[in-house]
């Protein structure tokens, strides 16, 4: 290990390409892993910013690698992650991506249409194996069941520390500045943050993810 700890963030949506001119994606924007680069870079880490398309300035001091789809997200993060002591994943990966892409766009026919989906591969659940030693952060964004859903990824995803948020109806979560947030460990205990900005929010989990190995 390096005397700069090296961390790996994801941010940022990933866009499932249909055809030449469209894709399908959802609302990130990219923020909260902007602003988690932006603090380790702040503390002199070794940083590197794995982002899905946002119109986000990239942060000083920070390596940006640019990614499009689920699976270029993927194949960097497989890339870099043995580089780092903790990784932080707060992207939001499209679930599914369009089994049959088309080089041509994709014309209307005056009947009804329909797209095939197929599951992306879990990138986080793709790790657990090669984890020794390294700080694995996940995040959750649920609409219901909250704390139990996210305490399910931690153990699915066998990480050390899952950001769960809650969206709902009052207050949009994705893009939004502030925000409330669960933070669960792997030894069970949680804390509560509620209406911070992400910028607060992105220091109290750097601050957990470099404490929790040594104690
Ligand atoms: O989408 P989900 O709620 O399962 O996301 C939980 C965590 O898993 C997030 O940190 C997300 O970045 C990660 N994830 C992933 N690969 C996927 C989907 C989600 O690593 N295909």
């Amino acid at each position: 290990m390096s005397s700069r700890p090296s961390i790996l963030v994801t941010a940022g949506p990933t866009r499932e390409r249909i055809d030449p001119v469209r894709f399908i994606s959802n609302y990130s924007t990219g923020t909260f892993g902007h602003e988690i680069a932006r603090e380790a870079a702040r503390r002199k880490m070794r940083v590197t910013l794995v982002s899905g398309p946002t119109v986000l300035k990239k942060p000083a001091g920070v390596r940006v690698i640019s990614v499009e789809s689920a699976i270029e997200m993927k194949r960097a993060v497989d890339m870099e992650f043995k580089k780092c002591d903790c990784l932080i994943m707060a992207a939001a990966v499209s679930d599914w991506r369009v089994r049959n892409t088309t080089s041509k766009k994709i014309k209307r026919h005056g009947q009804k249409a329909s797209l095939e989906l197929v599951e992306n591969p879990d990138i986080l659940a793709g790790l657990a194996d090669h984890k020794s030693g390294r700080t694995i952060v996940g995040f959750a964004l649920e609409t219901e069941n909250l704390e139990k859903n996210a305490i399910r990824k931690l153990k699915d995803k066998t990480l050390d520390i899952i950001i769960a948020n809650k969206l709902d109806r009052q207050r949009k979560v994705l893009g939004n500045t502030k925000t409330s947030v669960l933070i669960i460990d792997r030894f069970g205990r949680n804390a509560a943050y509620k209406n911070r900005t992400k910028r607060e929010l992105a220091k109290i989990i750097l601050d957990k993810a470099l404490s929790i190995n040594i104690g």
